[in-house]
């Protein structure tokens, strides 16, 4: 091989396919927590962590015009809970499920209206998460079964926010959906209401912050679905955002231990015939975006390699 030969810049993924740019920012702080598991000692995550996605074969498939899209057709996932390459692709298959399931749930349940719910309880120590969130799981059970109660359907995210303190702040994004009734009159659950309700299924003796808002169309056609869309995102994202995962090995290795096999997704109510509840097992085909799409074997393969040094996926080159 001659030297100029070598002289050839790779090509990155996130240089041809702008939807594919996530990927260098979440396998780059999966590098960091692995790490953090490496000074926690923490072994076995470790290893688990750094074989996750470390490369990615996609087949590029035509986009219905004059242009092909790669799309993601294998690659090896570690799924580590606090992984923020797995929580991100997990997030994307919560979505891409429910993106299906609303227009049938709409469908014949007609007028139903969505609201979204945070509901909070005050920081607590790290080591006191598991038990907080678990009277946090209670106390939603009891709301929901409330006679005032407005949700009819709901699906119900955990996120775990790092305190400037080292504490843990859990929060429940909750989307859910309510009876046209529920705006009129009597039935209509002001904020400062919404927190006593919470208060009193808690059973704590401060007022819990809760913020609801109403997932309102600003457009006059009421575009629906649009705005459920953008609620979704809110509520099923990461469960601990990457900056707070990398602040500190002692809250990392802590977090990792209380949320070991808790659940961080739930639906309820009418929903629950639409969307399933499991955690997704394939986190490589990404349904939201055009799933009848599906790869032959004539389509080109494209195979992108992580490249440590540059923190980039960068194209492997045919020998
Ligand atoms: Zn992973």
């Amino acid at each position: 091989m001659t030297g100029m030969n070598r002289a050839v810049s790779p090509v990155y993924l996130s240089d041809i396919s702008e939807r594919d740019k996530p990927w260098d920012i979440h396998r780059a702080q999966a590098e960091a927590v692995e790490a953090l598991y490496g000074v926690l000692g923490y072994q076995r995550y470790q290893e688990r962590m750094g074989a996750c996605s470390g490369r990615l074969q996609f087949a590029l498939i035509s986009d219905g015009d004059d242009g092909v899209v790669p799309h993601l057709q294998s690659a090896f996932f570690c799924r580590v809970r606090t992984c923020p390459v797995c929580q991100w692709r997990r997030a994307l298959m919560w979505r891409a499920r429910f993106y299906k399931a609303i227009p049938e749930y709409l469908n014949e349940h007609h007028g139903r209206r969505p609201v979204f719910l945070t509901l909070t309880v005050r920081n607590c120590a790290i080591s006191e998460l598991r038990q907080t969130v678990d009277q946090m799981n209670t106390a939603f059970k009891r709301m929901s079964q409330r006679k005032n109660w407005p949700g009819v359907a709901w699906v119900k995210s955990l996120e775990v926010t790092r305190g400037a303190d080292g504490s843990a702040h859990p929060h429940f994004h909750v989307l859910m959906f309510v009876k046209p009734g529920y705006f009129q009159g009597k039935n209509y659950i002001k904020q400062a209401a919404w927190r006593e309700l919470w208060r009193s299924c808690l059973r704590v003796d401060y007022l819990p912050v809760v913020n609801v808002k109403t997932v309102k169309s600003k457009t006059p056609t009421g575009d629906t679905l649009a705005d459920i869309r953008v609620a979704i995102l809110e509520t099923l994202k990461y469960g601990v955002k990457p900056d707070d995962l990398t602040h500190d090995a002692e809250w990392l290795g802590e977090l990792t231990r209380q949320l070991h096999k808790t659940r961080a997704v739930a639906v309820g109510g009418e929903l629950r015939p639409y969307l399933r509840e499991d955690e997704p097992e394939d986190l490589v085909h990404d349904e939201d975006l055009e799933s009848e799409m599906a790869a032959t074997e004539d389509d080109p393969r494209l195979v992108f390699d992580w490249m440590t040094t540059v923190k980039r996926y960068a194209q492997k080159l045919a020998n």
